[in-house]
């Protein structure tokens, strides 16, 4: 589609948002209007950023070149599958489901590596997790992640009922097609 925006202009869009956000939040802590602890800033700052950067929606694209699939480096190609499966500006680019479907793939991807270290390199050592892992932990990561998808959302024009609309218009063909 013409003007859309490219992936500088949206990196762009999400640092500008985000030092605004910063600054807004200081503030509300110096005067006492919010607290926030150092972990839930770092986390909220890595799910923005990793939003931002590596996790894009436009992920969708990544069987070509795309921005946040170059900033995975050598580890790019294993975004190609995503690619190929979700159509451009489709379930990718919905407010809820959309960014789940990117931590979800890399999730199955994640197991599928460990599954063949496992198997074929025994000795490695793996990182572990540590766990349990508290909602207080995860909510500033998840709400900076969403966050950084939301604005990418935005600037591309994608109305938040955009998956709605998708599932009830093939409702609607169905219907019509069976009358
Ligand atoms: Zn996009």
């Amino acid at each position: 589609m013409a003007g859309m925006p490219s992936g500088r202009v949206h990196n762009l869009i999400n640092i500008a948002a985000y030092s605004v956000l910063a600054a807004g939040v200081l503030y509300a802590t110096r005067t006492n209007l919010l607290v926030v602890t150092q972990v839930q800033t770092l986390n909220f700052t890595l799910g923005f950023m990793a939003g931002t950067f590596l996790l894009s929606p436009d992920l969708d694209l990544s069987e070509g070149r795309v921005d946040s699939k170059r900033h995975w480096g050598l580890l790019g190609f294993l975004w190609v599958p995503y690619g190929m499966i979700f159509s451009h500006r489709g379930l990718s680019h919905t407010w809820i489901l959309g960014p789940l479907t990117r931590i979800a793939y890399l999730a199955v991807v994640t197991a599928l590596i460990v599954g063949l270290l496992r198997t074929f390199a025994p000795d490695v050592q793996l990182p572990r997790i540590p766990h349990p892992i508290s909602v207080k932990f995860l909510l500033p990561l998840i709400l900076g992640y969403y966050l950084s998808q939301w604005l990418h959302l935005i600037a591309d024009g994608v109305r938040p009922d955009h998956g709605v609309r998708r599932t009830s218009k093939k409702v609607r063909d169905f219907a019509r097609a069976r009358r």
